[in-house]
């Protein structure tokens, strides 16, 4: 078995759409190259971290050789291509959103479900947690939003 932790963290913008878990939300999006879905940027690294691969940034440099405004649905099936994903299989994952903003309950089921869909897994594998920053620092303002991810992988 293998396990993977990923993080990420944009600022938010009121001109961005918003995109979690590969779907796009009413609210603030973030500031980023690609759509900033620190949902599946998060899950991504953890991904890669698993299984050994370095990190998102690697595959998918903020500069011209990467698709200004990239889906990070696109960017996860690059992925799945890099670790040769028929040969693993996902036990589960476990997510946190941190943010002030962002509420997850509403969105929770929604998000699972399509993560699995991505993903080809069982939505029951997937467990989305959101969590307030009780007011303080760049994330209790809603400056920023971020997610971290765990994932215990085994092969196939
Ligand atoms: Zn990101």
């Amino acid at each position: 078995m293998f396990v993977g932790n990923g993080f990420d963290i944009h600022k938010h913008h009121p001109e961005r759409k918003l995109f979690l878990g590969g779907l796009s939300f009413a609210g603030d999006g973030f500031i980023a190259h690609s759509d900033g879905d620190i949902i599946l940027h998060s899950l991504l690294d953890a991904l890669l971290g698993a299984l050994g691969k370095k990190d998102l940034g690697y595959y998918f440099p903020s500069d011209i050789s990467t698709p200004k405004n990239i889906k990070s649905s696109e960017m996860l099936k690059k992925v799945l291509e890099i670790i040769e994903y028929e040969k693993y299989s996902i036990r589960n994952i476990d997510i946190t959103v941190l943010s002030e903003s962002i509420n997850i309950s509403s969105k929770r089921e929604l998000i699972e479900k399509n993560i699995a869909g991505l993903l080809n897994i069982d939505d029951s594998k997937i467990n989305l947690k959101g969590k307030s920053f009780d007011g303080m620092g760049l994330i209790g303002t809603s400056v920023a939003s971020a997610s971290f991810t765990t994932i215990l992988v085994e092969n196939a």
